[in-house]
């Protein structure tokens, strides 16, 4: 859906479609009714991390999401100013973009692999350890 201040709290970074608010609790967060990418206020992500509802909100394609990780150089919804491209320093493997001051942005599927670490993350780690 094309953004419309009216029915949207801020226009999607990535593609330009609007961002359609969704509450969990005492957390909202805000979904592109496009490519179904994810903004986080600062801190929302670390909240959501640790409640089941996350799985709910990552409804996205990752094959989706994957073709629009490959769109770089996003300005904050927010102010407006770049965002910085950075990795999970324990899941390098994901690529979010961030505003220092307002918050996060995760493609469709990003949030799912985010939450969960999963085995072979793990298996990663050991073998980088590993002596030769
Ligand atoms: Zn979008
Ligand atoms: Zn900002």
């Amino acid at each position: 859906m094309e953004y419309n201040p009216e029915l949207h709290s801020i226009k999607c970074p990535k593609c330009g479609h609007g961002m359609a608010e969704i509450r969990y609790g005492d957390v909202a967060i805000d979904r592109c009714s496009n490519c179904h990418g994810l903004w986080f206020d600062t801190g929302e992500a670390e909240l959501l991390k640790t409640k089941w509802m996350g799985d709910a909100l990552d409804i996205g394609d990752p094959s989706l999401g994957k073709r629009w990780d490959k769109v770089e150089d996003i300005a904050c919804p927010r102010c407006g100013k770049d965002m910085e491209k950075l990795s999970d320093p324990k899941q390098k493997h994901i690529w979010y973009e961030m505003c220092p001051e307002h918050g996060m942005f995760m493609d469709a599927g990003e949030f799912s692999d985010y939450k969960h670490e999963t085995l072979a993350d793990r298996f990663r780690s050991l073998i980088k350890g590993a002596r030769r």
